[in-house]
């Protein structure tokens, strides 16, 4: 009895340094910096996740599966020294979150994979493309480096009307802003009736910047936005993009309500007034707003109140990833687009279009070809108001 007492005692201490020293260190060139150790050492290399790894699925490396990823991670906090070695392993992620959902251990490779990569930022351990879009962030506002009015798809009359104070912002995000300005547009003019407003100088989310470890430079673009919202008085955003999204629900104070805009659409159905098309669609769920959100259903609903719904091969918590985040699409271009592909082998037989709710997913899914067309779901409800 005594002897059971004593190893229960011993659990207890160890448990309790285990928590002490929650926080593992790295040391690097003239940094050191911190990791979950516990989400670490949670993972007992079981391998569950490599069969799902959509990167590991295309490269074969084994540092390149969620398993491998942990073991360096914990190689780093065990004292190997950060280094551009690393890189093609942990810059390579694309966040895509199905290694979390089917851990059996409750790992949550993505958190931690983040926080290696602010680690090696730290450390000056940086993937060179990525370092770009940092750069071209800090400068212009946004991701692209672009320097013309994010506004531009706005008419004057429509931007003289801009409401000063609103309870609504529409945050439009860089990709709808620069590369899909006619989703913005659409986007806008779907909200206008609810008396939305739109940010002055709004800045990139910061997704890209806290998805590849620039969390300081991440702080900086946030605060810009945040000022804007707080000026504005908003109190609910709504985006159209889906690392927007999760970026402004996960990553932003929690004063405001932040909505989808699939979300929006299922709400107000009803007021939107749309006719039936006689289309059959097929839905890709964008990792950050399906697995990393739970946001499933919504979109089904719009689509469902337009035309038919043929589902694709693996969907909701099983989605395959279009390859597009993380850093991935531009951090490794060829990598990125060949999951784009992989994912378009889900697509089922007989439909019209793909739709899906995130404008990254559309630009890698229509990167990698095919002979369906792919849609913003705003494009498939503005045909079902003409
Ligand atoms: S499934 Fe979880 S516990 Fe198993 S190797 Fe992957 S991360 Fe580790
Ligand atoms: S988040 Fe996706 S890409 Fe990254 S390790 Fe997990 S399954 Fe692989």
């Amino acid at each position: 009895m005594k002897a059971v007492k004593n190893e229960g005692k011993e659990k207890i201490a160890q448990a309790k340094e285990l928590d002490k020293n929650e926080i593992g260190e790295i040391k690097g060139k003239d940094q050191s910096f911190e990791v979950d150790r516990r989400s670490v050492y949670k993972c007992v290399q079981c391998g569950t996740c490599r069969s799902v790894c959509p990167v590991f699925n295309v490269v074969g490396w084994e540092s390149a599966n969620t398993r491998g990823r942990m073991l360096i991670i914990k190689s780093l906090l065990e004292g190997m020294p950060p280094s551009e070695d690393v890189l093609p392993s942990l810059a390579s992620c694309t966040i895509c979150g199905i290694c979390a959902v089917k851990c059996p251990a409750g790992v949550n490779p993505p958190d931690v994979v983040e926080s290696a990569r602010a680690e090696l930022v730290k450390c000056g351990v940086i993937n060179n493309s990525q370092e770009k879009l940092r750069a071209a962030i800090i400068a212009s506002g946004n991701s692209f480096g672009e320097t013309k009015d994010r506004l531009s798809w706005l008419s004057e009359a429509e931007r003289s009307k801009l409401p000063e104070k609103s309870d609504y912002v529409y945050f439009i995000g860089c990709f709808n802003s620069y590369r899909y300005p006619e989703f913005a547009k659409k986007t806008f003019q779907i909200l206008q009736r609810y008396g939305v407003t739109l940010l002055p100088d709004e800045q990139c989310c910061a997704s890209p910047l806290l998805r590849t470890g620039f969390r300081e430079d991440a702080e900086e673009v946030m605060k810009r936005n945040l000022e804007q919202i707080r000026k504005v008085g908003a109190r609910t955003i709504i985006t159209s993009c889906a690392g927007c999204y999760t970026t402004l629900k996960n990553s932003y104070p929690e004063e405001f309500h932040i909505i989808s805009l699939p979300e929006f659409l299922a709400e107000h159905l009803e007021e939107i007034n749309l006719k039936r098309l006689d289309l059959t669609v097929a839905y890709h769920d964008p990792c950050h707003l399906g697995r990393h959100n739970k946001i499933y259903e919504a979109s089904r609903k719009v689509i469902r109140a337009i035309c038919t719904l043929r589902e694709m091969k693996n969907i909701k918590e099983d989605s395959r990833c279009c390859g597009g985040g993380g850093g991935v699409r531009i951090g490794y271009p060829e990598i990125s687009l060949e999951l784009a592909r992989k994912r378009l082998e889900d697509v089922p037989e007989g439909i019209d279009f793909i739709v899906t709710s995130c404008p990254l997913c559309v630009r890698n899914l229509r990167d990698a070809g095919g002979n369906i067309k792919i849609i913003d779901i705003v494009e498939l409800v503005a045909m079902a108001m003409e």
